[in-house]
Parts: structure tokens; sequence; C-alpha cells
């Protein structure tokens, strides 16, 4: 039977698989990558191929960077995410697998949480694996480049920032200090597969439950877009709140077109 919205339809499933995109931190200041019809509203950004071959690359990256962290890492959870926080703690979410870098559904309490793209709070050697907080990462990268640190900028996702034309080639980036090796945000870059293990328990929680919500996702990256795939496969009913389009609109049972925390706010009252 078609529920007509989203409450009938949580009522109706118990067991909820939720995936989250960027639509889910846009109220907490985080601007989001695509428009309304899923294109880009800005240019793409930096590929891992570019960010592990390239030097300039990767100096332009953490020179943005450095600017854009100052406002992306004090971003705290809006309603979206305590409504999702609520939802778990009254039994009725199996999984929350989130396409989103900034730990905001776990500081607003979550604590079943799938980071599929990696966390931006973190840093990780390419050479020996080794993981630095970025807050220290941070600071260090501040105080090599004391004119960068001096710079403002545009905010853009993923704690980048609008930063062109600048002499990049003056940007210092430290190497790991236990290997000299290459340091990178431990984010999934685009061109980067995302770990199995992350697939695999998302896969398996998927299995386990009703019927899906997607939040905020145009889910035109296909690390989303398959666990939608997957549920429709299996029979499980799919719900989505997003504004404007997305890649599953024809795979939906439900579609709710209105801003998240407009949508899940209900959950909260
Ligand atoms: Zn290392």
């Amino acid at each position: 039977m078609p529920t007509t919205s989203l409450a009938d339809f949580i009522d109706a499933h118990p067991r909820l698989f939720v995936l989250t995109g960027a639509g889910c931190s846009t109220d907490s200041g985080i601007p989001d990558y695509r428009d309304a019809d899923g294109g880009w509203k800005r240019a793409p950004p930096v590929t891992f191929q570019a960010f592990m071959g390239e030097e300039h690359t990767r100096r332009r990256y953490w020179a943005r960077s450095l600017v854009g962290w100052r406002h992306f890492g004090q971003a705290q959870p809006n309603g979206t995410h305590h409504a999702l926080q609520r939802l778990e703690a009254t039994g009725r979410l199996g999984l929350l697998v989130t396409q989103n870098v900034d730990g905001l559904h776990q500081r607003a309490g979550s604590r079943q949480v799938v980071d599929l793209h990696g966390r931006l709070d973190q840093v990780r050697c390419m050479g020996c694996e080794r993981r630095l907080p970025r807050e220290a990462f941070q600071q260090e990268l501040a105080r090599l480049n004391p004119a960068w640190a001096a710079l403002d900028a545009t905010e853009a996702p993923d704690g980048d920032a609008d930063l062109e034309a600048a002499h990049f080639g003056d940007f210092v980036i430290p190497p790991c200090p236990a290997c000299g090796g290459v340091l990178k945000p431990d984010v999934v870059f685009f061109g980067e597969n995302v770990p199995r293990e992350r697939v695999t328990d998302a896969m398996q929680a998927l299995e386990a439950a009703d019927a899906m919500l997607v939040v905020g996702s145009s889910l035109m990256v296909f690390s989303g877009y398959r666990f939608v795939h997957a549920a429709a496969r299996a029979g499980k009913p799919v719900a989505a709140v997003n504004l404007g389009r997305t890649r599953a609109d024809p795979l939906l049972s439900l579609k709710v077109e209105q801003s998240c925390a407009e949508a899940l706010a209900f959950l909260l009252a």
C-alpha cells in the first residue's frame, strides 16, 4: 500500500536503513556541491589521481583547506541530525550511512553510523597509514604558512575554500612525521574507492532493514546510489527527502521535496 507522508512511511517500516548526503548539513552552514538538477554548482572537487600525482594540486588543496577548515571545523549539528538521532534512540533506525565527511551525525549523538566517504577531522599518511587529528595538522599548517593563515575566503563544500590565482607554489606542506610520506585528508576523493568493509557493513544492514530512507542526497554518486538500487532489487520501499531531482527518482515509493530539517521536524515534536 503506497504511503503518502513521511510520518506514515516511517510508521509502516519499523527498521529503517538511512542514507544521508550534503542536504543534511546545509543548515549547519556547509554548502553542497550540486544544484536542483544534480549538476555541479562549482568546479568539481579534486581527484585522487591529481592529489597523489601532483605536488601543485596538493599545495592548492591544503592552502584552500587551511582557510576553509576554520569555518568547517566549527559547524554544529542542526535539526536534521537531531531528528535522525531521535529516530535511532527510539529504536527505529538500523544503520545510518552518510556520504558526509563532517562528523555531525556523531556530534548529534548518533551511534550506528558508517562514514562512507571518511572523516575530514582526520589526516592519513598514504605511506604508513598513520592517522593524525586534523586540528593538530591545521595548527602545523598555520605555523608553516603564516601569510596564508591570515587570508579569508568564501567557504566551499567539505572544508574547501574559494581561493584562486594565488601563488600556491609558496605553500609548505609538512610530510608524515613518522615516514615522510604524503598526508591526505582521511576522506574518499573522487576517483578513489570506498573501503570494501564499509560497503559490506552497509549492505548487511540494508538486508536486515524493512525500508530505506534517503535524506538530502541527489544520489548522483554511485557509492550512494548503489544502496537504493540494492533496496529496489530486494523489493524494499525507498523514500527520499531532497530539494530537487535525484538519480533514483523512478525507484522511489515516496519523494518529499522539502528541506531536510522541515521534512523531519515532526520527529522532534
Ligand atoms: Zn607515514
